[in-house]
């Protein structure tokens, strides 16, 4: 789960990483208020559920009060397009409005779960700023990586390293140990999947501090954090990715006209390569997960038919642990109340088989069954041509 910049330095700064001042502001007319009380000239940042703002026109340094709020209006009026964003955008809602540092040097720094060593994972460059995918691409010795021992947790002689290995030197290294033990903390306390902080400075003035920060927080430790969903801010998501959510079912949209409803990831990767190969183009995917039930299939086949995109549905599930006349009831029950007369082919397997086919075929929906995988894809296909 992601949080905004302004949420995350929040966390830091209850870890005692220090970061610059600042407001977060829903209206330019606050955005304004917040940059007089900053003394005028500050830095306008846009809050999205994304990066590389900075490139994209979401961060600038203003010298008034009233170029805060034009720039403000600007922001909150459109989407904000960023190499991470993709061509559509995310739409703003949310200005940090901060005081503007004199900045002297720019490092990189975070803490990363890699699932390959099931250790958490500090990665650390002198070379810090918008421009660190470059740098790891083309000269990744300037990248540290130090693999964290869960049992002895990250030591101040490992972190004092990295501080040093980013050519830091007297009281500025050992405020930087003690910043990197603090993010340990952080991510540990907060059960992070990443804590980011890029640029981490070291201002004119001599003093390190956070410039930006990005949280990702570990899905699967979500029941520990009560306070987490109350977070999100929903303007940031698909809205049928937050109904998908809603029901405990993950969605993903894709390009083309074809609504999928599978059960497992391993079974929505090789429904979406048998629709390829016989020239159909998923327009999203919907994973009901293992035990779902008569209610959760409804919900996610009525998510499916929301999407503007779908002009047929491919419905392919394996029922090892779901029965198959529950599944066929679920759709009968959601194409039904959303009246869908789009074409529909179900491949489905395992218990209850039969009287699941059978269920469909007399339901009057617009619906053929496939034998297999192949002949489904190719199935659905053929009546969209
Ligand atoms: P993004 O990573 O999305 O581009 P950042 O918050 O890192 O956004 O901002 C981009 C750049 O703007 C930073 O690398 C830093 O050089 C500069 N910057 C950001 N916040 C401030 C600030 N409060 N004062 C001065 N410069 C800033
Ligand atoms: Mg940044």
């Amino acid at each position: 789960m992601n949080i905004h910049e302004y949420q995350a330095k929040e966390i830091l700064s209850a870890f005692g990483i220090p970061v610059p001042r600042g407001r977060v502001a829903l209206t330019s007319d606050q955005v304004e208020r917040a940059a007089k009380e900053m003394g005028g000239r500050c830095v306008v940042k846009a809050q999205i559920y994304a990066g590389g703002r900075g490139k994209g026109g979401g961060v600038k340094l203003v010298h008034h009060p009233e170029q805060a709020q034009e720039l403000a209006k600007e922001l909150f009026g459109r989407k904000l397009v960023t190499p991470q964003t993709g061509p559509e955008g995310l739409r703003v809602r949310r200005i940090l409005v901060e005081e503007a540092v004199e900045i002297a040097r720019e490092f990189y720094l975070s803490i990363t779960l890699d699932r390959e060593s099931s250790r958490y994972c500090l990665i650390a460059s002198a070379e810090g700023g918008v421009e660190i995918e470059e740098v790891a691409q083309k000269s990744p010795e300037k990248i540290h990586v130090l693999s964290i021992d869960p049992f002895t947790g990250l030591r101040p002689y490992q972190a004092r390293k990295i501080a040093l290995a980013l050519g830091l030197k007297g009281s500025v290294c050992e405020d930087c140990v003690e910043l990197i033990l603090n993010l340990y903390r952080a991510c540990l306390e907060k059960d992070c999947f990443l804590v980011e902080i890029n640029p981490l400075v070291v201002t004119k003035t001599g003093w390190l501090m956070a410039m930006d920060a990005k949280i990702n927080f570990d899905d699967n430790a979500m029941f520990r954090h009560r306070e987490y969903p109350d977070m999100l801010d929903y303007s940031q998501l698909d809205t049928l990715e937050i109904n998908a959510g809603k029901y405990d079912l993950s969605y993903i949209k894709l390009q083309g006209n074809i609504g999928c409803m599978v059960n497992g990831a391993g079974l929505a990767m090789a429904t979406l390569d048998v629709l390829h190969e016989f020239g159909g183009e998923p327009a999203n995917f919907l994973d009901v997960g293992g035990g779902a039930t008569r209610e959760k299939v409804a919900e996610a086949f009525k998510i499916i038919l929301q999407d503007g995109d779908v002009k047929g549905v491919f419905v392919n599930i394996f029922g090892g642990i779901m029965r198959c006349d529950v599944i066929a009831q679920g759709i009968i029950e959601a194409a039904g109340e959303v009246h869908c007369t789009l074409p529909i082919v179900v491949r489905m397997d395992g218990s209850k088989v039969e009287e699941g086919k059978q269920l469909l075929l007399e339901s009057g929906l617009n619906v053929q069954i496939g034998e297999n995988l192949g002949d489904g894809a190719e199935r659905i296909v053929k009546m969209l041509g």
